[in-house]
């Protein structure tokens, strides 16, 4: 059975979808069964794995509108094993459509149904915003990722985030549980790198919940998705793909010691 983790903040720009589509990379190189589903309209995670977003016939639109399984939807990349439910524009009318659906907040996870069996992870891209669809993905997934990036305002908004995931947890009876914070576009050799990180360790209480690794800037994870590839895969010798590959053999480690993998 896979673990299914929202990769979720609802800022733009903090590093989801990098993270979504080069951690998958780094435990599929770690021999690890990886979906990823997009849930963004903007269809970034689906670009990222070389896949043409316009051209593709089953999205994740077309899974939650009932037009087609999860199943059918679901696209081999050709790279490095990884699968993948494409994204694109048509998803960002769905939140108005889906909200006259009976039960509107279950769709993705009663059509997540049976597709764990085949994978060890299936990462959620959120979109950025706390809407119909992101209610969702939290409904979906077994634990949350949620990247921070290294900058002034890194917590503006994390109330809300964190709020939500109380919502889904009391109202849905669905918990998501922090798996980690992931500090991105981080450098520990500056000063607001250093007070963003005790910033969010103070937020958080403990720190736990903030993986060991971090995501540093690194301009190759800039590059790589307009070559339609991960990062491990364009420049395997980047500081990006060392990063991600790090954060996989800590994810991997950690759950080979909770007995859960
Ligand atoms: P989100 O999905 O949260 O909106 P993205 O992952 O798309 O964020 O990242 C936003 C932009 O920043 C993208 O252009 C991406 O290539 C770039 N980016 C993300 N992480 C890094 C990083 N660690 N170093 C350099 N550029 C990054
Ligand atoms: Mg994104």
């Amino acid at each position: 059975m896979a673990e299914i983790i929202a990769i979720l903040n609802q800022k733009g720009g903090c590093g989801k979808t990098t993270t979504a589509v080069n951690l998958a990379a780094a435990l599929a190189i770690y021999g690890k069964k990886v979906l990823v589903v997009d849930m963004d309209p903007q269809g970034n995670a689906t670009t990222g794995f070389g896949i043409e977003k316009n051209e593709v016939t089953r999205t994740i639109y077309s899974v939650l509108t009932g037009e087609s399984t999860l199943q059918d939807a679901v696209l081999d990349t050709e790279i490095l094993g990884l699968d993948v439910i494409p994204s694109n524009i048509a998803l960002s009318g769905a939140e108005i459509e889906l909200s006259k659906e009976v039960g509107y907040h279950t769709i993705l996870d009663l059509a997540m149904e049976g597709v764990s069996e085949g994978y060890d992870y299936i990462f959620i891209d959120v979109p950025p915003s706390l809407g119909i669809l992101t209610i969702n993905c939290l409904v979906a997934a077994d634990s949350v990722i949620i990247p921070i990036q290294a900058e002034f305002y890194a917590l503006e908004g994390m109330a809300d985030l964190l709020e939500a995931i109380q919502l889904v947890e009391t109202r849905l009876k669905s918990p998501s549980p922090i798996k980690g914070i992931l500090l991105t576009l981080y450098d520990s050799r500056t000063r607001l790198g250093r007070d963003v990180y005790n910033n969010v360790k103070e937020y958080f209480g403990a720190t736990e919940y903030i993986f060991k690794t971090t995501i540093p800037r690194n301009v190759t994870l800039a590059e790589a998705p307009s070559h339609g590839k991960p990062c491990i895969i364009y420049d395997d010798e980047s500081s990006g793909s060392h990063a991600y590959l790090n954060l996989a053999k800590e994810i991997i480690s950690r759950d080979g010691s909770e007995g859960n993998k």
